[in-house]
């Protein structure tokens, strides 16, 4: 149902340098945001794909922009949406929430004990989208919780104006960040859906499936 419709999605951590070889980023694998990614182009979806560093294989036939930083998330994200009409955008990035207000030209040197950091907060990306005023297109964005993960999703849905939150339970191991299965909860105003547990690439089917739902009615 979705086939022909066209999909921004942004993947993987993003990269915060500090000075040529340091720099502030999360675990983030990637894995979740690519296998929508490819499940979204194997349903004909038009995807556009903006991957922040990550160690996975290129997706084959999947237009993806490669950037390091939140602001360089932001601005591609940004530039494909002022050039193309965007049905669904879903930020599955885990966007740093701040970045080293200045970056070292040159390697720092070791000599104080003591160094500190002046951090700034970036953007929000899925939240600058939600709040387009033209071409807003229907937003999603991911929550990853450890403690009372409905509560905080649902709070994130109203405080970024999202349509969709994909929340999950980073505490749990073997599931989320960097693993191959994940435990995930739809959340829209006006309903909570719990798929069960399950590989990737099943819960982005089951995601596209429901965004789909929604989408048309
Ligand atoms: O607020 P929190 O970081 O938990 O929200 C997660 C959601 O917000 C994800 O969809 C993530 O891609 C998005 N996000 C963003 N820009 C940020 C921080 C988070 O797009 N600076």
């Amino acid at each position: 149902m979705l086939a022909g419709k066209s999909l921004l999605l942004t993947a993987g951590p993003t990269w915060e340098a500090i000075d040529p070889v340091r720099g502030i980023t999360n675990h983030s694998s990637g894995k979740m945001g690519y296998s929508l990614a490819r499940a979204a182009g194997d349903l004909g979806i038009r995807v556009t794909l903006i991957s922040g560093p990550v160690c996975l294989t290129p997706l084959s036939g999947i237009e993806t922009i490669r950037i390091q930083s939140a602001l360089d998330m932001y601005d591609a994200v940004h530039r494909v949406l002022s050039k193309q009409a965007i049905d669904i955008f879903i930020g599955v990035a885990a966007v740093a929430d701040y970045r080293p207000l200045e970056i070292h030209a040159q390697k720092i040197k070791k000599s104080t004990q003591e160094l500190s950091l002046r951090l700034v907060k970036n953007p929000d990306i899925v939240a600058s989208v939600a709040a387009l005023k033209n071409g807003r297109p229907y937003t999603v964005g991911f929550a990853a919780e450890t403690q009372d993960i409905e509560r905080y999703a649902r709070s994130k849905l109203q405080a970024k104006n999202l349509d969709m939150i994909i929340a999950n339970d980073v505490s749990e191991v073997g599931v989320g960040f960097g693993a191959e299965q994940n435990r995930i909860m739809m959340i829209t105003q006006q309903q909570t859906i719990t798929p069960p547990k399950g590989a990737k690439s099943d819960l982005s089917a089951a995601i596209l499936k429901h965004i789909s739902k929604q989408l048309t009615p």
